[in-house]
């Protein structure tokens, strides 16, 4: 899909779109983020504790845009990793919306994302 930054009937800029095999969005932030632009977002603009592990280089809006090859990367994937302790009988949502919401520090986080890190690289 070649780069377009024309303008629709009301005037307004249409974003960018990269060139393949990402189809990076100009008006995407997590694109942005990839091609090491600031967003303005706080979770964008300022990685987590051990920085991100697993994310799309494509542009995608949610998983029902992945195509059949990237499903058959992503599922065994996320299967080997399950990022969670092993505490408690929550599961699910349930686990993810506990109140008070889960926490850890900043040395806990980024010793678990070394784990998970080094359990990608494994493969
Ligand atoms: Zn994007």
């Amino acid at each position: 899909m070649p780069a377009s930054s024309e303008e629709n009937r009301a005037g307004e800029r249409q974003a960018e779109t990269g060139p393949p095999p990402y189809y990076h969005r100009s008006d995407c932030n997590i694109c942005r983020k990839q091609d090491g632009l600031k967003t303005g977002s706080q979770l964008l603009d300022y990685p987590p504790p051990g920085g991100y592990i697993v994310e799309s280089r494509r542009h995608l809006l949610d998983f029902g845009e992945m195509n059949v090859d990237e499903f058959a990367e992503l599922g065994p994937l996320l299967h080997r990793l399950v990022p969670k302790e092993n505490v408690g009988e929550l599961r699910g949502v349930a686990y993810l919306a506990q109140q008070p919401p889960l926490s850890t520090s900043h040395d806990a986080a980024e010793a678990m994302a070394r784990q998970i890190r080094e359990l990608v690289q494994q493969s």
